[in-house]
């Protein structure tokens, strides 16, 4: 079995959902599983609609309304008529978001946050299975929730694996088009989960592992995996192949194209991962395999923005030792700050973090007891593995460079604009 995951740009509008079908003409679609997102932005679209819930705010309606609008808007560009049963299919989703908006009572944010975001992946799986049909290709719409099993951990859900590949050997049909959601999973009393943002890639890791499939293709709107985003790099070049290793690295050190928690499972079973253009399918993109060797060789780039630059020194010139790094480590965990680089010496320790929560102003209030606090915000992290004197001298070129760190493959630059 092949499992093939679109992610939310593949389908964002009419065009892109029949861009689906003719990618699955070019390659095949007997014995698949399509793992699919929610369309286009519709997860940002509703957690607007979540955080409007949450405030009371008199915009919550027309913040449905926009999710409703958008989606009927495809509907109407994809199927002649009203008539089609889609229709009725995606305003019971709706009617079933209306009704849990009028009716929870639980005042547990990640847990209604799990509730309503899960909309987007149910509507735009629901759409594109009625299309196929439509299309002529018979397909098999599964409710993932069904199948992939997790903890109650809400908005970060971790998987069952147990009971999950139980449920997959057990009922996913083979030689059929099977079309489920990405994301998503349920816990134990089957209320509904998410196994973090961008986590459909995760998810059709999942089933590749537990189905053994023969290999996960994840379609995206650039030709495979580049040494460098190319949103903000103008040369990048797609790399052929990479190791599941170097993937991890990638993914871990930021780069967007392929979520984290996805290369584990496959590389346990050693799944082949592509990353291919969907707008080119039959192109090759790039392979991920056991051992490969990164080619081309090239260094590769990661950038993150948005950091904050910390760095504590010690109020008496005491030492920073081990007890008191692990109490800052303890609280940067407790405050949820990312770390993403750390350096330290004697009576200083710097660390570039993300603030995704913005938490930090009250950590700071309670690092400052202890230490002397110096930070910097909107500071860029940038990422070069398999680095060259060029490749860091672009990096550096107009910045001005806070923090530099350099291991054999690896070297990481902090830098503030000019
Ligand atoms: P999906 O539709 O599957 O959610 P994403 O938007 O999450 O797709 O991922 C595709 C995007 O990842 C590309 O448009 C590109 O801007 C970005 N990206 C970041 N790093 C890389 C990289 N190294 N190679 C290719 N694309 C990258
Ligand atoms: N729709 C979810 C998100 O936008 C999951 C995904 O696209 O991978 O985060
Ligand atoms: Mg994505």
């Amino acid at each position: 079995m092949r499992v093939f995951k679109f992610g939310g740009a593949s389908v964002k509008d009419a065009e892109g959902i029949k861009n689906v079908y003719d990618v699955l003409q070019k390659v095949g679609y007997e014995d698949v599983l399509l793992v699919v997102s929610a369309m286009g932005k519709t997860t940002n679209a509703l957690e607007v609609v979540i955080k409007n819930y949450f405030d009371k705010s008199a915009e919550l309606q027309s913040s449905v309304q926009e999710v409703k609008k958008y989606h009927n808007q495809i509907l109407l560009d994809l199927f002649e008529d009203d008539k089609n049963d889609v229709f009725q299919a995606v305003k019971l989703h709706f009617s079933d978001l209306d009704y849990f908006l009028g009716h929870n009572k639980s005042p547990n944010y990640n847990f209604v946050y799990d509730q309503i975001v899960s909309y987007g992946e149910l509507i735009s799986t629901t759409i594109l299975s009625h299309f196929m049909n439509f299309m002529g290709i018979k397909t098999q719409w599964i409710d993932v929730r069904n199948f992939i099993k997790t903890d109650a951990n809400y908005r970060d859900a971790e998987v069952n694996w147990e009971l999950t590949q139980k449920n997959i050997s057990k009922n996913v049909k083979r030689k059929i088009l099977n079309i489920t959601q990405g994301f998503l999973g349920s816990d134990e009393n089957n209320f509904t989960t998410t196994l973090g943002r961008e986590g459909s890639d995760y998810t059709a890791a999942i089933f590749a592992y537990c189905l053994n499939a023969e290999s996960v293709t994840i379609w995206k709107d650039v030709p495979g995996v580049m040494n460098a985003d190319p949103r903000y790099f103008e040369n990048a070049s797609l790399l052929n192949q990479i190791s599941y290793r170097e993937a991890i690295e990638l993914a871990f050190y930021g780069a967007t194209v392929i979520h984290p928690k996805t290369l584990q499972p496959l590389q346990k079973k050693e799944i082949p991962l592509y990353v291919k253009s969907f707008i080119n399918p039959l192109l090759k993109g790039t392979s991920v395999s056991k051992g490969a060797t990164l080619e081309p060789f090239l260094p590769c780039f990661i950038v993150k923005k948005n950091q904050l630059l910390i760095s504590l020194s010690s109020i008496d010139f005491s030492f920073i030792m081990e007890d008191n790094i692990s109490e800052i480590f303890s609280l940067f965990s407790e405050y949820k700050l990312k770390v993403n680089l750390i350096q330290n010496s004697a009576i200083s320790f710097s660390v570039c973090v993300e603030d995704k929560f913005d938490n930090f102003k009250e950590l700071n209030t309670v690092l400052s007891k202890k230490f002397k606090v110096d930070f910097t915000e909107n500071v860029t992290l940038f990422t070069i593995r398999h680095f060259n004197d060029k490749a860091a001298e672009m990096v550096e070129k107009g910045k001005t460079v806070l923090l530099k760190q350099v291991s054999t493959e690896t070297m990481q630059i902090v830098t503030r604009d000019n």
